[in-house]
């Protein structure tokens, strides 16, 4: 019996799978590539940092002289090239460290400046773009935006705005997030970042690098970025890593940032992890793998749904700057079917059919499918969307490439045959 009889998918969607698969070999030999590199330089951090077994004891209470948080810290930086890192469990979420970064590197007076069009949405309440008493606006931090040109930095526009205006901290949001634009390419960050720095060297450059993490072989801080935020239940977690995320950088924003998280005085010297540095340190090492597996089940989604006359962004064989897939459904009922046959192929409450309903800090009503073993991993095989026009699947994740592949054909005979 196949794997594919075995999940009780279609003859036809089977068929479609093999045919794209032959196709897609040289691209997933490219994928490889990159996660053999990126192995490489974890392999390296975590001998170069001395990890023991040690460091897999944590600390409770206030959390001084945890060597295995350091421990992890330190190889953070390592492979991000970066004088220092935050890699905390109090940090509840991507969006959290974002926020946190704000907060600790501007002040009243000052302005921040996104060039890459509007942020994600939950950074909507903390900017102040959308009221709440707690924003940076509340303080009087002031907001700028310059939007992209043809999925592209406005060059021009930025250089004439910089030599205009005071600005503290610039950020850049590399993944699309819920837009219909392109993720923004390591090269196109090291241009932007070139032209800004010629400009004021002063200025922060802050990299929202949510989903881009080893995807490719090089890091924002290395083509000049100040500091650079992202998830732990997402890329760098690698399915394992059970909450938190990461900022890495200059050491003393990182050391602003500390502050901000716990208390001016302790800074980045407190915060227990509680028994979770085994996972953080077991993920980040998978994740390389975990991040070739999700792109791999990305690459097949975007070719058999290509191949079915459906919309995608980006295309199979276009070069990838993150793990997430766009698919164009055109209709709700497809978003729908297409997110529920993913639920229908995950490893945890399989048996539930997601609906769409709101969500905090998000605008519209929202389609979630996630079966996944840690609550809104999106690492795992995941896909989401805004019931809005033009009805877009946010798909990404996979743990291994077979259960992301598996998830796929589910979602794809659903909304095939349902
Ligand atoms: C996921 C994401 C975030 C927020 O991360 P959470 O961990 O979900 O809060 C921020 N920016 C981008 C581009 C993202 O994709």
């Amino acid at each position: 019996m196949s794997s594919y009889e075995v999940m009780g998918i279609s003859p036809q969607v089977s068929d479609l799978a093999r045919k794209c698969e032959k196709e897609l070999i040289d691209i997933f030999q490219k994928i490889d590539e990159f996660s053999e590199l990126n192995s490489a330089k974890v392999l390296k951090a975590f001998q170069d940092n001395e990890v023991t077994e040690v460091c897999f004891n944590g600390t409770s209470g206030y959390g001084y002289n945890d060597v295995g948080r350091d421990t992890i810290e330190r190889i953070f930086a390592h492979i991000f090239k970066a004088e220092d890192a935050l890699v905390r469990n109090q940090l509840v979420s991507g969006s959290h460290a974002l926020s946190t970064t704000l907060f600790a590197l501007l002040r009243p007076g000052d302005t921040l400046l996104s060039i890459s069009g509007l942020p994600y949405d939950t950074l909507h309440e903390v900017i102040g773009i959308k009221d709440n008493a707690s924003s940076l606006k509340s303080f009087g931090v002031n907001y700028e935006q310059i939007d992209l040109v043809n999925d592209d930095f406005a060059y021009d526009q930025i250089e004439a705005f910089l030599k205009n205006h005071e600005v503290k901290v610039i950020e850049i949001q590399r993944s699309k997030g819920y837009s219909t634009r392109k993720s923004l390419s390591i090269e196109k960050l090291a241009k932007v970042i070139k032209l800004i720095k010629k400009i004021n060297e002063n200025i922060i450059v802050m990299i929202d690098n949510c989903y881009c993490e080893f995807v490719r072989e090089i890091e924002p801080i290395e083509v000049g970025a100040d500091i650079v935020v992202g998830s732990l239940i997402k890329n760098l977690g690698g399915g394992i890593a059970p909450n938190g995320a990461y900022i890495v950088g200059r050491k003393d924003l990182i050391s602003l940032c500390g502050e901000r998280l716990t208390l001016p005085g302790e800074g980045k010297d407190v915060g227990p992890t509680l028994g979770i540095n085994k996972s953080i340190m077991q993920g980040l090492f998978l994740a390389p793998s975990v991040v070739a597996s999700s792109l791999k089940t990305a690459v097949l989604a975007s070719k058999m749904l290509e191949e079915l006359g459906y919309q995608v962004e980006p295309k199979y064989d276009e070069e990838k700057v993150d793990i997430v897939l766009n698919i164009y459904f055109r209709n709700p009922n497809d978003l729908i079917k297409y997110c529920q046959g993913i639920q229908t192929g995950s490893p945890v409450d399989s048996n539930f059919l997601p609906i769409p309903g709101d969500m905090p800090g998000y605008d519209d009503k929202i389609i979630m499918a996630s079966g996944s073993f840690t609550q809104g991993s999106s690492i795992e095989l995941s896909c989401d969307g805004p019931l809005r026009e033009p009805f877009i699947a946010y798909q990404q994740g996979g743990l291994t490439y077979a259960y992301g592949k598996l998830g796929v054909l589910k979602a794809i005979d659903r909304l095939l045959n349902n």
